[in-house]
């Protein structure tokens, strides 16, 4: 007997609602189940009195791919905000990305040439200059001392629960460093928030297709796979293979949010918080991401945490113990008939959301082959 969909998607996050967008553009049937009580996975924002509130962390939409720029303005419009986060270390702020302002913070130099010689005698201090052993050599190789303790060390040893001399220095391969006033965090070409937020950007792809929240399809997989004749899993692989191999691990965050009777808390969207004595990494003022006018306000605190089973998967650990785990699933999910895996979950695989969009098309156009 027929299935009665076309494609059953399992997952309504970027990468779901992306490739559902495409199949029903090609007059395919799609079903899409969810386990959360709201599509979106984690650009999901939920609206506290007016504000559009980022519940998982903080999301600004950039790249430097047009195509993808005008797909996604087919389903929203975007703001022209720009992403220029501050530092707090022991109540003195910086701009970040390290550029001539944090310099001149740091500093007080005034010149590029100034800066670059400040940067160039601190590296030139530092004993062991040979092959970095861990992060903490690697940091202080490209940036020097002053930039490494105060901006650097205590906000990446909360991120990953470890010393900085624990840590590969493959973490941070590159550090930018800027010598102009530009306190622009990314290069890419196109940037914005959706207007209305992300869940305008979710809604707009998932138009006319049929979305079922609150259902996991691992809990009952055996009559939800009847639905569908192909299969599209954005949920976790080893979660999929019921853990035969023992379980990917990750890096979990968790957010405390707060409502604010004041109309302005921090004055910028994102301060990380980067001493080590600071439970959290950041405060998000999500308002700032609209330039929003509320007489109230919204911030979040993100904490790092130890990733449990049954926590929020944030941040896959690629290290090798897990790389290798994570082929072995990859070579089972590559025996799957008709059952296709995507997104970050399913690729165990850090992407931003443009990266998703764009590995989400090609897995549509593959698909219509
Ligand atoms: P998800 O959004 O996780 O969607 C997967 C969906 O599948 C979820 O809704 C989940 O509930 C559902 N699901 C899982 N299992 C099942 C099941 N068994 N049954 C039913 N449903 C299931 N990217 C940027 O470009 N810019 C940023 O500023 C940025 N900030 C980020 C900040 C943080 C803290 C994090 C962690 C990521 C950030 N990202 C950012 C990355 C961005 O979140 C991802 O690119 C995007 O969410 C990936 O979408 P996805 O569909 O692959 O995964």
């Amino acid at each position: 007997m027929k299935a009665p969909y076309d494609f059953l998607i399992i997952g309504s996050g970027l990468f779901g609602a992306v490739i559902a967008r495409e199949m029903t553009d090609l007059g395919k049937k799609c079903l899409v189940l969810e386990k959360r009580h709201h599509i979106g996975g984690n650009l999901f924002c939920e609206n506290i009195e007016g504000i559009n509130v980022h519940k998982y962390g903080p999301h600004i939409f950039h790249t430097n791919d047009k195509q993808i720029w005008d797909y996604v303005n087919r389903y929203c419009t975007f703001n022209n905000f720009i992403y220029s986060p501050m530092a707090n270390y022991k109540g003195e702020l910086y701009n970040l990305p390290f550029n001539m302002n944090t310099f001149y913070q740091l500093w007080k130099t005034q010149t590029p040439k100034a800066a670059e010689d400040h940067i160039k005698s601190q590296i030139s201090m530092i004993n062991n200059l040979g092959k970095p052993k861990n992060l903490a050599d690697q940091a202080l190789k490209m940036v020097g001392v002053d930039i490494y303790n105060k901006l650097i060390k205590g906000y990446t040893e909360k991120q990953w629960g470890r010393d900085a001399v624990d840590l590969p220095p493959s973490i941070i391969k590159r550090l930018p460093v800027r010598f102009s006033f530009d306190n622009n965090y990314f290069n890419d070409k196109y940037q914005g928030i959706p207007v209305g937020g992300y869940n305008v950007l979710i809604s707009g792809l998932l138009k006319g297709i049929e979305v079922r929240t609150n259902v996991d399809f691992i809990s009952s997989r055996a009559c939800l796979s009847e639905l569908g004749t192909k299969l599209i899993y954005t949920g976790k692989l080893d979660e999929y293979f019921s853990y035969r191999y023992g379980c990917l691990e990750y890096r979990s965050l968790r957010f405390e949010h707060e409502y604010r009777d004041i109309p302005n808390y921090q004055g910028v969207a994102v301060v990380n918080f980067t001493e080590r004595e600071v439970p959290f990494t950041r405060i998000i003022e999500h308002k700032h991401f609209e330039f929003g006018k509320q007489p109230g306000t919204v911030i979040t605190r993100e904490f790092p945490e130890e990733w449990q089973q049954g926590m929020e998967a944030f941040y896959p650990i690629n290290d090798v113990v897990n790389t290798i785990k994570f082929k072995k699933y990859r070579a089972l999910a590559e025996c799957e008939e008709n059952v296709f895996f995507g997104g970050r979950l399913a690729e165990y695989k850090y992407y931003d959301m443009h990266q998703v969009i764009a590995s989400a098309l090609k897995r549509a156009r593959l698909m219509n082959c």
